[in-house]
């Protein structure tokens, strides 16, 4: 005696899956089945501009970063200069390579 997947008697003749279409398993209802799943699934899989979209993505959010140090770097240049607190060329250099890192940003 064989059972369908809901623990049912299975007739025979009958698809196990499918327990109301009289062809043998995998039926056709399977097969369709099957297909669809297939093509949902190679649906989902990442395009080319998927690719690209979150190239692009991650290029805003990069420059995102970029611009909210350089804001915070500038803070802190506009309260050092206010404290007279400024020293050192490093500050500069470090103030230079962001600004040409930004503008080089596409
Ligand atoms: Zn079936």
């Amino acid at each position: 005696m064989s059972f369908d997947i809901y623990g049912n008697n299975l007739r025979k003749g009958y698809c196990e899956v499918h327990p109301n279409v009289h062809e043998e398993y995998p039926c056709s209802l399977c097969y369709a089945e099957r297909q669809n799943k297939r093509e949902r699934h190679s649906s989902q899989e990442p395009t080319e501009s998927d690719f690209k979209e979150e190239e692009l993505r991650q290029q805003l959010t990069d420059k995102d970063n970029l611009i909210k140090e350089l804001v915070t770097m500038l803070k802190n240049c506009q309260d050092r200069l206010a404290d007279g607190k400024i020293s050192g060329p490093s500050f500069f250099a470090k103030l230079d390579a962001l600004i040409s890192k930004a503008i080089k940003q596409p």
